[in-house]
């Protein structure tokens, strides 16, 4: 039984109680959250977020590149305002170097990856720093709001960078 399966099975007592039905498509907050992937972080919950509220634009750290596509999106085509940059302590991004993971996939594949940046930290707080000042400073995102977090897993609490 796949995890797949298991969904449509949670899928059909979801549908029984759907309501949300005719939410416009542009979120009603006009806001973007880029946020980890981390599966202990549920931005819904943690933010007060309900459907149709934000776009949340999650990938492994939180990191702003690897968000620029949906942001242009989000702003442009969706009419987002505001953006809000969290990423979390405990994070797995704090636990690997590019040339250590480059080393495994080219290890365990035959690719080379020396191209791939995958993005990791050391440094926490710089880490959301540096993706805030991306996002001020991209001639691709409009002149709005960017607000850092670090998150903290254990407590749940936001404090801002
Ligand atoms: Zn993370």
């Amino acid at each position: 039984m796949t995890v797949a399966s298991e969904f449509e099975q949670a899928n059909k007592s979801y549908v029984d109680q759907f309501t949300k039905g005719s939410l416009p498509l542009p979120p009603a907050r006009k806001v973007a959250v880029v946020v980890c992937m981390d599966a202990r972080i549920d931005p819904a919950a943690a933010l007060g977020l309900t459907e149709g509220d934000a776009h949340v634009i999650r990938n492994a750290g939180g990191r702003a590149t690897d968000a620029l596509r949906s942001v242009i999106i989000s702003q442009r085509l969706l009419g987002t305002r505001e953006i809000v940059v969290i990423h979390h302590t405990d994070c797995g991004m704090l636990t690997f170097t590019d040339e250590g993971l480059r080393k495994i996939v080219e290890d365990e594949t035959g690719q080379n990856v020396d191209h791939f940046a995958f993005l990791p930290f050391n440094d926490l707080e710089k880490s959301v720093k540096d993706d805030v000042e991306f996002f001020k400073k991209n001639p691709l995102v409009l002149d709005v709001p960017v607000t850092g977090y670090i998150y903290d897993v254990k407590t749940g609490k936001i404090t801002q960078v």
